[in-house]
């Protein structure tokens, strides 16, 4: 019997039966040609996922651990952070807690970046001299997916020394990535989102000029250090012991998402499942998040129902559904549609909500 899934929290994300079974793999030594045989094609899979010919790297860590890597190896000083929500204000909290200078442009909760405000942001504080500017692709807690091309656009344009680090958690692999045609310089993404594994790995893409960063940076600490894995990426490994199950089965995932399902195909089985959301929860919620920017991959509702009385409803009937973030907590719930799930099973559960959303 095929598994069916239920699941429609924004990440972690429903895993399919077959990728289970490769985190159950005999281990293999980190230093051995079998390692060194799966590094390769894993690399050369990430390569199409974040359409770029520059280095990519596995680390064992959530993403957050990443953003914080990011601006170790790539901030001295200062660095600007865009917020619009929750997990934008993460890469705040972090660089306030390594002892940076932080600057923040806020659109509010909900709101998209707007470039022509980040454009007078960065000509207004030329003196600030920024190390990076952080952007988060797509805000998890309320559904907006910034324009990552434009924005990175305006940082060459307004401050070029600045480097561009994306936050890409909940977009790579469910909505494209262009790291080389953008100009980003580091680029990231925990694996329990749009790409479909349990959480415990992060891939990040990495810019000559990220690692040329990194390089000049004396105090770049030692797990997270980007030189490092660059070193032994050139080696075929990794610095540390890593998480060898997520190695099989991220493997066996990117086999599937860049030559069995095909990344456009992907793209478009996302876009057809926010579609599909907005038009059939238009009678009872209305998108929290500015619909001109509604992502792929989760959508936050403001329904005229209790969003808790829905959420523990559906949840009665076996669907789970994410809640509310942040500043939204109370008044919003969310749908992830993002990772393997199948347009039937969204298309089931919608069935379900439309009744329990209607009283
Ligand atoms: N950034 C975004 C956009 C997220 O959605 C999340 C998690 O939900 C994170 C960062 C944090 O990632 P992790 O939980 O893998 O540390």
């Amino acid at each position: 019997m095929t598994e069916t899934c239920k699941y429609f929290v924004p990440g972690p994300t429903w895993v399919r039966p077959e990728i289970r079974q490769e985190l159950a793999r005999p281990m293999i030594g980190h230093r051995s040609p079998e390692f060194r045989e799966m590094f390769s094609r894993i690399n050369a899979d990430l390569k199409p996922l974040f359409d770029t010919k520059q280095d990519t790297f596995v680390i064992t860590a959530s993403g957050t651990g990443v953003m914080q890597a990011a601006l170790e190896n790539c901030v001295a000083r200062r660095v600007l952070v865009t917020t619009c929500g929750a997990f934008s204000e993460r890469w705040y909290s972090i660089a306030e807690s390594l002892g940076y200078e932080v600057d923040r442009l806020d659109a509010g909760w909900g709101k998209a970046i707007d470039a022509e405000e980040l454009g007078d942001h960065l000509a207004r504080h030329q003196r600030a001299h920024y190390d990076a500017v952080t952007i988060t692709h797509n805000e998890t807690s309320t559904g907006v997916t910034n324009d990552v091309a434009r924005l990175a656009q305006v940082v060459r344009e307004e401050a070029p020394d600045a480097l561009v680090l994306v936050d890409a958690v909940s977009s790579l692999g469910g909505i494209p990535v262009k790291f080389d045609e953008w100009n980003l310089d580091v680029c990231l993404a925990s694996v329990q989102k749009c790409i479909g594994l349990p959480p415990g790995v992060t891939v990040v893409a990495t810019s000559k000029n990220a690692l040329d960063r990194a390089q000049k940076h004396p105090y770049r600490g030692t797990y997270f250090d980007f030189i490092r894995y660059k070193e032994k990426a050139d080696e075929g490994s990794v610095p540390s012991t890593p998480s060898l199950p997520h190695f099989y089965a991220l493997a066996a995932q990117l086999e599937h998402i860049v030559r069995g399902e095909g990344l456009e195909a992907r793209f478009e089985r996302h876009r057809r499942m926010r579609e599909l959301t907005r038009e059939q929860t238009a009678k009872f919620a209305k998108p929290a998040g500015d619909p001109q920017y509604a992502s792929s991959t989760v959508t936050a509702l403001q329904p005229t129902l209790s969003a808790e009385k829905i959420r523990s409803e559906m949840k009665a009937r076996g669907y789970t559904l994410g809640g509310g973030y942040g500043e939204w907590k109370d008044t919003t719930f969310r749908i992830g549609h993002m990772g393997d799930m199948p347009v039937e099973d969204l298309q089931a559960m919608l069935n379900v909500l439309a009744e329990v959303a209607q009283g």
